[in-house]
Protein backbone atom coordinates (compact mmCIF):
# COMPACT_ATOMS: atom_id res chain seq x y z
CA UNK A 1 0.00 0.00 0.00
CA UNK A 2 1.29 3.29 -0.89
CA UNK A 3 1.27 6.03 1.86
CA UNK A 4 1.82 9.56 1.13
CA UNK A 5 1.80 11.98 4.15
CA UNK A 6 1.84 15.50 3.34
CA UNK A 7 3.24 18.01 6.26
CA UNK A 8 5.26 20.96 7.13
CA UNK A 9 7.00 19.11 9.49
CA UNK A 10 8.63 16.23 7.56
CA UNK A 11 11.26 15.17 9.30
CA UNK A 12 9.19 14.22 12.31
CA UNK A 13 8.28 10.82 10.49
CA UNK A 14 11.75 8.94 9.45
CA UNK A 15 11.94 7.18 13.25
CA UNK A 16 8.18 6.80 13.09
CA UNK A 17 8.85 4.53 9.91
CA UNK A 18 11.67 2.43 11.16
CA UNK A 19 10.78 0.86 13.80
CA UNK A 20 8.19 -1.91 14.82
CA UNK A 21 5.45 -3.18 12.83
CA UNK A 22 5.20 0.03 10.30
CA UNK A 23 9.04 -1.04 9.35
CA UNK A 24 8.46 -4.87 9.06
CA UNK A 25 5.61 -3.71 6.86
CA UNK A 26 8.12 -1.48 4.46
CA UNK A 27 10.71 -3.94 4.82
CA UNK A 28 8.14 -6.96 2.96
CA UNK A 29 7.51 -4.45 0.42
CA UNK A 30 3.73 -4.24 1.88
CA UNK A 31 3.93 -0.54 2.85
CA UNK A 32 5.44 2.02 1.01
CA UNK A 33 5.10 5.61 2.79
CA UNK A 34 6.47 8.52 1.92
CA UNK A 35 6.27 12.46 3.07
CA UNK A 36 6.06 15.08 1.06
CA UNK A 37 6.91 18.51 2.26
CA UNK A 38 4.01 21.09 2.26
CA UNK A 39 6.86 23.82 2.22
CA UNK A 40 8.35 22.61 -1.33
CA UNK A 41 5.06 24.16 -2.14
CA UNK A 42 5.10 27.37 -1.37
CA UNK A 43 6.26 29.77 -3.72
CA UNK A 44 7.83 32.67 -1.99
CA UNK A 45 11.30 32.55 -0.78
CA UNK A 46 10.38 32.20 3.04
CA UNK A 47 8.45 28.72 2.41
CA UNK A 48 5.29 30.18 3.92
CA UNK A 49 2.57 28.19 4.56
CA UNK A 50 0.25 30.00 6.94
CA UNK A 51 -1.48 32.95 7.23
CA UNK A 52 -3.57 35.87 9.50
CA UNK A 53 -7.63 34.39 10.12
CA UNK A 54 -9.92 36.81 7.62
CA UNK A 55 -12.59 38.04 10.54
CA UNK A 56 -9.86 38.49 12.94
CA UNK A 57 -8.68 36.51 16.09
CA UNK A 58 -5.65 34.87 17.50
CA UNK A 59 -3.80 32.21 15.59
CA UNK A 60 -3.08 31.79 11.86
CA UNK A 61 -4.64 29.37 8.99
CA UNK A 62 -2.80 27.19 6.39
CA UNK A 63 -2.88 28.85 3.24
CA UNK A 64 -4.64 26.83 0.49
CA UNK A 65 -2.19 27.69 -1.97
CA UNK A 66 1.24 25.16 -1.42
CA UNK A 67 -1.25 22.59 0.04
CA UNK A 68 -3.64 22.43 -3.14
CA UNK A 69 -0.07 22.31 -5.56
CA UNK A 70 1.02 19.71 -3.22
CA UNK A 71 -2.40 17.55 -3.65
CA UNK A 72 -1.88 17.81 -7.12
CA UNK A 73 1.55 16.36 -6.81
CA UNK A 74 0.15 13.52 -4.66
CA UNK A 75 -2.89 13.06 -7.34
CA UNK A 76 0.28 12.48 -9.98
CA UNK A 77 2.05 10.18 -7.38
CA UNK A 78 -1.28 8.23 -6.36
CA UNK A 79 -4.50 8.75 -8.66
CA UNK A 80 -6.43 6.03 -6.77
CA UNK A 81 -6.32 7.68 -3.59
CA UNK A 82 -8.45 10.34 -2.54
CA UNK A 83 -6.90 12.61 0.39
CA UNK A 84 -7.65 12.37 3.81
CA UNK A 85 -7.25 15.14 6.31
CA UNK A 86 -6.30 14.62 10.06
CA UNK A 87 -8.70 16.73 11.59
CA UNK A 88 -10.22 16.77 15.17
CA UNK A 89 -14.14 17.45 13.68
CA UNK A 90 -13.62 14.07 11.36
CA UNK A 91 -15.48 10.81 11.64
CA UNK A 92 -13.48 9.21 14.05
CA UNK A 93 -10.94 6.25 13.48
CA UNK A 94 -12.16 3.03 14.81
CA UNK A 95 -10.57 -0.76 14.28
CA UNK A 96 -13.39 -1.06 11.48
CA UNK A 97 -12.31 2.34 9.59
CA UNK A 98 -8.89 1.19 10.15
CA UNK A 99 -9.25 -1.96 8.19
CA UNK A 100 -11.85 -0.73 5.66
CA UNK A 101 -8.38 2.07 4.97
CA UNK A 102 -6.73 -1.01 5.07
CA UNK A 103 -8.01 -2.31 1.75
CA UNK A 104 -7.97 0.25 -0.13
CA UNK A 105 -4.87 0.97 -2.99
CA UNK A 106 -2.82 4.19 -1.48
CA UNK A 107 -3.52 6.74 1.49
CA UNK A 108 -3.09 10.48 1.01
CA UNK A 109 -2.96 11.87 4.30
CA UNK A 110 -2.96 15.39 4.78
CA UNK A 111 -1.69 16.94 8.39
CA UNK A 112 -3.04 20.32 9.30
CA UNK A 113 -1.30 22.86 11.70
CA UNK A 114 -1.94 26.29 13.21
CA UNK A 115 -5.99 26.53 13.42
CA UNK A 116 -6.52 24.10 10.39
CA UNK A 117 -6.30 24.46 6.61
CA UNK A 118 -8.68 26.91 4.40
CA UNK A 119 -12.11 26.03 4.62
CA UNK A 120 -12.41 26.46 1.12
CA UNK A 121 -9.70 23.79 0.16
CA UNK A 122 -11.15 21.07 2.72
CA UNK A 123 -14.42 21.57 0.53
CA UNK A 124 -13.32 21.70 -3.04
CA UNK A 125 -9.74 19.04 -2.86
CA UNK A 126 -10.13 16.96 0.56
CA UNK A 127 -13.39 14.51 0.87
CA UNK A 128 -12.79 13.09 3.96
CA UNK A 129 -11.52 13.97 7.25
CA UNK A 130 -10.32 11.59 10.10
CA UNK A 131 -10.22 12.27 13.86
CA UNK A 132 -8.12 10.03 16.24
CA UNK A 133 -10.59 11.23 19.27
CA UNK A 134 -12.38 14.24 20.87
CA UNK A 135 -9.35 16.22 21.63
CA UNK A 136 -7.61 18.36 20.02
CA UNK A 137 -3.80 18.01 18.78
CA UNK A 138 -1.36 20.99 17.82
CA UNK A 139 -1.02 18.75 14.39
CA UNK A 140 -2.13 16.16 12.28
CA UNK A 141 1.60 14.36 11.48
CA UNK A 142 1.05 11.93 15.56
CA UNK A 143 -2.88 11.71 14.24
CA UNK A 144 -1.29 9.96 10.76
CA UNK A 145 0.99 8.34 12.01
CA UNK A 146 -1.74 6.44 14.56
CA UNK A 147 -3.18 6.46 11.10
CA UNK A 148 -0.51 4.65 9.61
CA UNK A 149 0.32 1.99 12.93
CA UNK A 150 -3.26 1.23 12.50
CA UNK A 151 -3.23 -0.01 9.32
CA UNK A 152 0.20 -1.29 8.90
CA UNK A 153 -0.60 -4.03 10.90
CA UNK A 154 -4.02 -5.16 9.05
CA UNK A 155 -2.34 -5.13 6.01
CA UNK A 156 -2.01 -9.30 5.21
CA UNK A 157 1.57 -10.94 5.67
CA UNK A 158 2.75 -8.36 8.66
CA UNK A 159 1.28 -9.92 11.39
CA UNK A 160 3.07 -12.84 12.58
CA UNK A 161 -0.52 -15.12 12.62
CA UNK A 162 -3.03 -14.63 10.44
CA UNK A 163 -6.08 -14.42 13.16
CA UNK A 164 -3.77 -12.02 15.71
CA UNK A 165 -5.57 -9.22 14.42
CA UNK A 166 -9.22 -10.86 14.19
CA UNK A 167 -8.59 -11.80 17.78
CA UNK A 168 -7.66 -8.23 18.99
CA UNK A 169 -9.91 -5.66 20.87
CA UNK A 170 -12.82 -4.60 18.98
CA UNK A 171 -12.26 -6.28 15.91
CA UNK A 172 -15.04 -8.45 17.19
CA UNK A 173 -16.92 -6.20 19.19
CA UNK A 174 -15.28 -7.11 22.44
CA UNK A 175 -11.95 -6.23 24.69
CA UNK A 176 -9.42 -8.80 24.31
CA UNK A 177 -8.91 -11.07 27.05
CA UNK A 178 -5.49 -10.23 29.23
CA UNK A 179 -2.30 -12.01 28.62
CA UNK A 180 0.70 -13.51 30.58
CA UNK A 181 3.90 -14.55 30.46
CA UNK A 182 7.35 -15.71 32.39
CA UNK A 183 7.49 -16.02 35.68
CA UNK A 184 4.63 -18.00 36.44
CA UNK A 185 4.68 -16.15 39.73
CA UNK A 186 5.24 -12.52 39.73
CA UNK A 187 5.39 -10.60 42.85
CA UNK A 188 3.60 -13.27 44.62
CA UNK A 189 0.63 -13.39 42.16
CA UNK A 190 0.72 -16.36 39.65
CA UNK A 191 -1.20 -16.58 36.63
CA UNK A 192 -4.60 -18.10 36.26
CA UNK A 193 -4.28 -21.97 36.69
CA UNK A 194 -5.89 -22.65 33.38
CA UNK A 195 -3.41 -20.96 31.67
CA UNK A 196 -0.50 -23.42 32.33
CA UNK A 197 -3.28 -26.86 32.24
CA UNK A 198 -2.76 -27.35 28.35
CA UNK A 199 -6.52 -27.46 27.73
CA UNK A 200 -7.76 -26.19 24.72
CA UNK A 201 -10.68 -25.92 25.52
CA UNK A 202 -11.15 -24.67 28.66
CA UNK A 203 -8.32 -22.15 28.19
CA UNK A 204 -10.78 -21.09 24.99
CA UNK A 205 -13.47 -21.03 27.59
CA UNK A 206 -11.58 -18.71 30.11
CA UNK A 207 -10.46 -15.92 27.65
CA UNK A 208 -14.28 -15.61 26.15
CA UNK A 209 -15.23 -15.58 29.42
CA UNK A 210 -12.49 -12.75 30.53
CA UNK A 211 -13.20 -10.69 26.92
CA UNK A 212 -16.92 -10.95 27.95
CA UNK A 213 -16.34 -9.48 31.42
CA UNK A 214 -13.98 -6.72 30.70
CA UNK A 215 -16.08 -5.53 27.68
CA UNK A 216 -19.11 -5.33 30.56
CA UNK A 217 -16.92 -3.52 33.00
CA UNK A 218 -14.53 -1.28 30.84
CA UNK A 219 -16.58 -0.42 27.81
CA UNK A 220 -20.45 -2.03 28.09
CA UNK A 221 -21.43 0.18 25.19
CA UNK A 222 -19.46 -1.76 22.97
CA UNK A 223 -22.33 -4.80 23.83
CA UNK A 224 -25.20 -2.56 23.64
CA UNK A 225 -26.85 -4.00 20.67
CA UNK A 226 -23.98 -6.46 19.51
CA UNK A 227 -25.17 -9.82 18.60
CA UNK A 228 -24.70 -12.77 20.71
CA UNK A 229 -23.70 -15.90 19.83
CA UNK A 230 -25.17 -18.82 21.96
CA UNK A 231 -22.07 -19.21 24.06
CA UNK A 232 -21.83 -15.28 24.81
CA UNK A 233 -25.57 -15.42 25.90
CA UNK A 234 -24.56 -18.71 28.27
CA UNK A 235 -21.76 -16.85 30.17
CA UNK A 236 -23.69 -13.59 30.30
CA UNK A 237 -26.38 -15.13 31.88
CA UNK A 238 -24.41 -16.69 34.22
CA UNK A 239 -22.59 -13.75 35.21
CA UNK A 240 -26.28 -11.96 35.75
CA UNK A 241 -27.61 -14.91 37.79
CA UNK A 242 -24.55 -14.75 40.14
CA UNK A 243 -25.22 -11.10 40.28
CA UNK A 244 -28.99 -11.63 41.09
CA UNK A 245 -27.65 -13.85 43.88
CA UNK A 246 -25.58 -10.63 45.08
CA UNK A 247 -27.77 -8.08 44.66
CA UNK A 248 -30.43 -7.55 47.18
CA UNK A 249 -34.53 -7.95 45.98
CA UNK A 250 -35.48 -3.89 44.32
CA UNK A 251 -37.92 -2.34 46.55
CA UNK A 252 -39.49 0.15 44.88
CA UNK A 253 -38.10 2.75 42.17
CA UNK A 254 -34.31 3.01 42.54
CA UNK A 255 -32.88 6.13 43.06
CA UNK A 256 -29.81 6.92 41.32
CA UNK A 257 -26.66 6.59 43.58
CA UNK A 258 -25.38 9.98 45.31
CA UNK A 259 -28.49 11.58 44.82
CA UNK A 260 -29.43 13.37 48.17
CA UNK A 261 -33.50 14.21 49.61
CA UNK A 262 -33.88 18.05 49.69
N1 LIG B 1 -8.89 24.76 15.31
C1 LIG B 1 -9.07 23.36 15.07
C2 LIG B 1 -10.39 22.89 15.71
O1 LIG B 1 -10.79 23.48 16.70
O2 LIG B 1 -10.98 21.91 15.20
C3 LIG B 1 -7.92 22.56 15.66
C4 LIG B 1 -6.66 22.74 14.90
S1 LIG B 1 -5.34 21.79 15.55
C5 LIG B 1 -4.59 22.93 16.63
C6 LIG B 1 -4.20 21.67 14.24
C7 LIG B 1 -4.29 20.41 13.41
O3 LIG B 1 -4.07 19.27 14.22
C8 LIG B 1 -5.60 20.13 12.73
O4 LIG B 1 -5.74 20.86 11.53
C9 LIG B 1 -5.54 18.65 12.48
O5 LIG B 1 -4.84 18.35 11.30
C10 LIG B 1 -4.74 18.15 13.67
N2 LIG B 1 -5.58 17.56 14.73
C11 LIG B 1 -5.89 18.11 15.92
N3 LIG B 1 -6.64 17.30 16.66
C12 LIG B 1 -6.84 16.18 15.93
C13 LIG B 1 -7.55 14.98 16.16
N4 LIG B 1 -8.22 14.76 17.27
N5 LIG B 1 -7.51 14.03 15.19
C14 LIG B 1 -6.84 14.24 14.03
N6 LIG B 1 -6.15 15.38 13.76
C15 LIG B 1 -6.15 16.33 14.70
Amino acid sequence: MRILVLSIFPQLFPSFFAHGMVRLACERGLLAPQVIDLRDFAPDPHRTTDDRPYGGGSGMVMKPEPLAAALDHARRLAPEASPILLSAQGRRLTQEAALELSRRPALVLVCGRYEGVDDRLCEEAIPEEISIGDYVLSGGEVAAMVVIDAVARLLPGVLGSPDSAARDSFADGLLEHPHYTRPAVFAGRAVPEVLTSGDHRRIARWRKEASLWRTLVHRPDLLRGRPLDAEEREILGAMQETLAGILPPAEGPARPPGRRRR
